[in-house]
């Protein structure tokens, strides 16, 4: 039986934590259509649903900046995106850590996200941003949906396979795509500076690309670097091109990964703050977890998988290159033993198991195995192990400059052969429950704030991320004494408890009132409300 859609809705008696950092209030408020139209008190009004919150808290939902759903391609795959509206995210920003889905110069540069989707059966009738927001305005988006243009997907639009510095016409291209791109909604321009393609990108090309988002007033998204020793280096160059380009930068996922980095996670909070003392807009996303979900060529040696996955595989099946990367593999202090295969889009049967279990099934070396496990998924291979500490998750969530961000996909509960990382169901649910109501490093009204006004205000959204009149009506109504993260590394699908209503644009999309699909979204451009 469908639900009718109410077009108007009263949300009464609960306590209304509007988003800007404001203390609680007791405040009801009114939805029409898709925007709220007051706030004060309704208690005796009337309206197509009415919704007692006694005892609830009622906040904005949740902008999540640092959305994989483009890149793992689960927004074609899992059309409602259950595991991010059912924590609350209202809005999702797409096109992170230096891949997007578009803009495509040419469809081949779609396999910038090849390192985490199996592109070989994707289907592309877009190539720009204003043709993809076409196709997914016609299909419906189940959450808000904005994206960063992937500066590696563009790069590889231009380069095709080759991994060089671009000269001055080919960024002369560059300028043009993502000025296009920025017309057509980009909110600005992410780069993967880890990654194969992307690693040979000097800082004057991060200045250079920095001042043409600059110029279109839009914001730049970095996946750092190293994060190894050099980790500290990686935040200084992020902050150096925020200086020289005089444009807001954003890092990804901050964390010090794996014991390398850990000692220099003092240095990159103070190259912070002695950043945003000296004018740089400066600002950082961090998820809730010890755990990371890492593509796992990433932790060779970097010469090892330079040029590409097709580099890789040749370098792996070379006897003396092989016999070198495990010599140095040996010495780098990575626990390689310990991580758990939680995806191979090319061949799901390795998921589930440690890099030792297969070690010891084999007879072969923890080195031999990971570069014998690289090349039976095609170079495709995703590691989840725990190298964050969480000391320094709690000193990042706590700091002044951060937001929190899922860094991942949606899904829903049916298991497609791969482990996923349990912040795609726990994020933000986790973050209160953890580090508001029990172990209290942040207040209620603090925490809301880095789920919405500010991530807000990094994309210059101007009607959401607060609760006020003529705002969009993306609301959670959450019960702060039992919401709880339920997934885990390994139960990951599940979903969190607590999480009472979700409206998106003023239709019910989680709770008892929840339309059938209700792809109640709309894509979220720059410079537009
Ligand atoms: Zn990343």
């Amino acid at each position: 039986l469908a639900l009718p859609t109410p077009r108007t809705i009263i949300i009464k008696n609960g306590t209304l934590i509007d988003g800007t950092g404001k203390e609680r209030s007791q405040l009801d408020l009114s939805i029409r259509d898709d925007i709220i139209d007051g706030v004060g008190d309704y208690k005796k009004a009337s309206a197509d649903l009415v919704i007692d919150a006694t005892g609830k808290f009622v906040v904005p939902g949740f902008i999540d900046v640092q959305s994989h759903s483009d890149s793992y391609w689960t927004l074609f795959t899992v059309p409602n995106q259950d595991s991010l509206v059912e924590q609350g995210v209202t809005s999702i920003i797409m096109g992170n850590c230096g891949s997007s889905i578009a803009p495509l110069v040419e469809p081949d540069a779609i396999k910038s996200i090849q390192k985490w989707a199996d592109i070989s059966e994707v289907q592309l009738n877009w190539l720009t941003l204003a043709e993809l927001y076409q196709v997914l305005e016609k299909r419906g988006v189940p959450l808000n949906v904005g994206t960063l243009i992937g500066h590696s997907t563009v790069r590889r639009g231009i380069l095709k396979e080759e991994v060089r510095e671009m000269t001055a016409e080919e960024l002369g291209m560059f300028r043009k795509v993502v000025e296009d791109a920025m017309r057509d909604g980009a909110f600005g321009v992410s780069f993967g500076l880890a990654y194969s393609h992307a690693n040979f990108t000097t800082l004057a090309e991060l200045i250079e690309v920095g001042k043409m988002v600059s110029s279109l007033s839009g914001y730049l998204s970095f996946h750092l670097r190293f994060d190894d020793e050099r980790f500290d280096e990686s935040v200084a160059e992020v902050i150096e091109v925020g200086k020289q380009a005089h444009v807001p930068v954003h890092i990804s996922h901050l964390r010090a990964n794996g014991t390398a980095a850990w000692p220099k996670l003092d240095r990159a909070v103070e190259l912070v703050d002695e950043a945003v003392r000296a004018g740089v807009d400066v600002s950082f996303n961090i998820y809730p977890y010890n755990i990371t979900l890492s593509v796992l060529y990433n932790y060779l040696p970097q010469w090892f998988s330079r040029g590409g996955k097709t580099k890789l595989l040749e370098r792996i099946k070379n006897e003396r290159l092989r016999a070198r990367v495990i010599e140095e593999m040996r010495r780098q202090g990575i626990n390689y033993a310990d991580m758990l295969i939680a995806q191979a889009p090319r061949n799901r049967a390795l998921a589930g198991k440690t890099v030792n279990e297969m070690a010891l099934g084999s007879g072969l070396s923890v080195e031999e195995t990971v570069l014998n496990t690289l090349l039976a998924a095609d170079g495709q291979v995703i590691v989840m192990d725990a190298t964050v500490r969480d000391e320094d998750v709690r000193r990042l969530l706590a700091h002044a400059r951060s937001v929190v961000g899922t860094d991942a996909a949606g899904y829903d509960l049916r298991y497609r052969g791969e482990l996923v990382h349990p912040r795609s169901f726990g994020t933000f649910p986790r973050v209160i429950a953890k580090y508001v109501r029990d172990e209290r490093l942040l207040t209620f009204e603090g925490a809301i704030q880095k789920m919405t006004s500010w991530p807000a205000a990094r994309l210059g959204l101007q009607r959401r991320g607060i609760i006020k009149s003529q705002n969009f009506a993306d609301i959670v109504v959450l019960d702060p004494a039992t919401v709880q993260d339920e997934a885990t590394k390994d139960h990951p699908y599940r979903f969190p408890t607590g999480i009472e209503h979700v409206f998106i644009n003023g239709k019910p999309v989680h709770g008892p009132f929840k339309q059938a699909n209700p792809m109640a979204g709309y894509i979220l451009r720059r410079g537009q409300s």
